[in-house]
């Protein structure tokens, strides 16, 4: 993922983020090229809700087996770079296959024109059917950048972790039958922009091109919820509050990672992330970013070869893993998301 704060420019501005301020005025600042909504548009997906769920003592909390996530990171890992159009890339769209054999899979491939060429790209979305009309999408990318300026990373917290998560989540969603919303996973592609520093039109392709065809199909108006994972697997998880998601879905994650007792990794800092939930804010889906973004002192692990397996934690995926597992079951028992 990326936003404004590889840029030396922005970190007066991320020095406030830390600070907790919302660093309002510097809005616009923060999103620097990439101011992606309106204010309009981040109203029309952020109807503010009071906690509607049951919040009666429930049964244990969820389990996540962490330890299987890891290992599917370090395999992700182990392919090396996976930029769009690589080797590398095909290799670990198989092995998401592989791992979905037995699933209901669509995969959404096509070619986006950039202005580096022409390549190929492949959304994955594996659906497990609900009882209840409506969709929970949780999306993670797994591709790396574009070898830009010769840095070829593997990007183990930025795409292989989350990927990973999906993959134990899928698991889990396999093994039961589910009492409520469906939920989709999707893996999806070529998220990392082309170009340095970031530049909105040449990034999120494969989220963009999937929202797009979801709004004009009506997937779109079905989807009750879209939880991004990214760069959730830092040792020292910190994941942020992030300004262009939805309020009310924040303030579900929020009171799962309560519950689990996982709180104290959730929300300390605040944040105006731009990345692959953006094209479904822009539609009016509620949606939100689970990221850690402070990954090394000033983000030095992030698009770097130093971003690899050892600065990352099983102890972070269980946390991530256990509290979105524990968000849908919130958003299952929520009368009507968002609604007040
Ligand atoms: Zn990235």
């Amino acid at each position: 993922m990326k936003s404004f704060w590889r840029n030396l420019f922005a970190f007066p501005c991320l020095l406030l983020l830390l600070g907790g301020a919302a660093c309002t005025g510097g809005g616009k600042v923060v999103n620097g090229a990439a101011s992606p909504m309106s204010s309009d548009q981040v109203q029309a997906a952020a109807a503010p809700a009071a906690m509607k769920f049951d919040d009666s003592p429930e049964t244990s909390p969820p389990q996540f087996n962490a330890a299987r996530a890891m290992q599917y990171t370090k395999e992700i890992v182990a392919f090396g770079p996976r930029p769009i159009g690589s080797a590398n890339h095909k290799k670990v769209e198989d092995y998401i296959l592989s791992h979905l054999k037995n699933d209901n899979v669509e995969q959404d491939g096509f070619t986006v024109d950039t202005t580096e060429g022409k390549f190929p790209v492949r959304n994955i979305i594996a659906k497990f059917p609900g009882t209840r009309e409506g969709i929970v999408v949780i999306a993670s990318h797994y591709d790396t950048n574009w070898p830009l300026k010769d840095i070829a990373y593997v990007g183990a917290n930025d795409g292989a972790s989350s990927s990973a998560l999906l993959l134990e989540l899928a698991n889990q969603l396999r093994a039961k039958k589910l009492n409520g919303y469906s939920v989709w996973l999707l893996w999806d592609d070529a998220e990392e922009s082309m170009r340095l520093p970031w530049y909105d039109p040449e990034a999120l392709y494969g989220v963009r091109h999937l929202a797009d065809r979801w709004e004009k199909d009506g997937t779109l108006k079905n989807i009750k919820a879209f939880l991004l994972e990214d760069m959730i697997g830092d040792a020292d998880l910190n994941i942020e509050r992030d300004h262009n998601s939805t309020p009310w879905l924040e303030d579900v994650i929020y009171q799962a990672a309560t519950r689990v007792g996982a709180q104290s990794h959730f929300f300390e800092r605040t944040g105006v992330i731009s990345d692959d939930h953006i094209p479904f804010m822009q539609r009016g889906a509620p949606s939100a970013d689970l990221i850690d973004f402070s990954y090394g002192y000033n983000n030095v692990f992030w698009h770097t070869t130093q971003d690899t397996v050892d600065k990352l934690s099983p102890k972070s995926l269980e946390i991530v893993g256990t509290v979105t597992l524990e968000t849908l079951r919130l958003l299952d028992s929520m009368q009507t998301p968002g609604a007040k």
